[in-house]
């Protein structure tokens, strides 16, 4: 079984700030990792991750995935992953890249930077896995959505500006069905994350990968449970 953290923005912010549980303070972060340590844990990539569930390899091993992009995550979370010689996987929004979330327009959100495509390949050159998370971060299951563009050229656009294949795909806002998750396959990826929560292990379909949230209001403690114990598996809701 392998835990797959779910971070989103690390940046400190107000106590009025709309939903503020998708930052994680940088302070938190730095002691989670720091927690990860001392315990014995390495961070490391969705697809390392996978790799280890099928062989039975390292045990001690959890997954970090950074959703959206957050151009904060170059000086908040990259020197602490490089500190400890940790991996992760970063799931972009292909479109946005050097733009901010404006999927959130409108909503009361704060507007955050996201990477811009030279900011992706040095994170790529440092060992972190880049993903694809959509080519505009729509609701996957709306009529509207062109689902070639939001799957295919998404990870199309990636791949070139990487020279590399992207293999794993992460659902926005979690949201998806059936025909949407056959589709990834085709289109030549090797996982997805969604927002169900639990630890992965080997009886998960890799297209339907369960993950666990780390928010603002993940204390210390709650962080070791939830990584720990069947805490979060208990929540799936299956
Ligand atoms: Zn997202």
């Amino acid at each position: 079984m392998i835990p797959i953290l779910m971070y989103h923005s690390i940046k400190r912010v107000n106590r009025n700030e709309i939903m503020r549980s998708i930052h994680v303070s940088p302070q938190s972060f730095k002691l989670q990792m720091l927690l990860l340590k001392l315990l014995g844990y390495r961070g490391c990539s969705v697809t390392d991750a996978l790799r280890a569930l099928k062989t039975g390899g390292d045990k001690k091993l959890v997954a970090l995935t950074f959703d959206d992009g957050y151009a904060n995550f170059l000086t908040e979370a990259l020197p602490t992953l490089e500190r400890y010689g940790f991996s992760a996987t970063i799931y972009i929004v292909a479109d946005l890249m050097g733009d901010s979330n404006r999927w959130d327009d409108g909503t009361g959100i704060s507007e955050n930077q996201l990477m811009s495509s030279n900011e992706i390949r040095y994170c790529f050159s440092k060992g972190i896995e880049i993903g694809c998370h959509s080519a505009t971060h729509p609701k996957l299951t709306n009529d509207k959505v062109n689902l070639e563009r939001e799957l295919l050229t998404s990870k199309r656009t990636l791949e070139r500006t990487l020279g590399s294949p992207i293999n794993t795909f992460c659902y926005p806002y979690g949201i998806y069905n059936q025909a949407i998750a056959d589709l990834l396959p085709l289109y030549g990826y090797s996982s997805a994350t969604t927002m169900v929560r639990g630890r992965a292990s080997t009886l998960d379909n890799i297209y339907e990968l369960p993950r666990i949230p780390v928010n603002w209001h993940t204390m210390p403690h709650l962080f070791l449970i939830k990584l720990l114990t069947s805490y979060e598996d208990r929540r799936r809701g299956r």
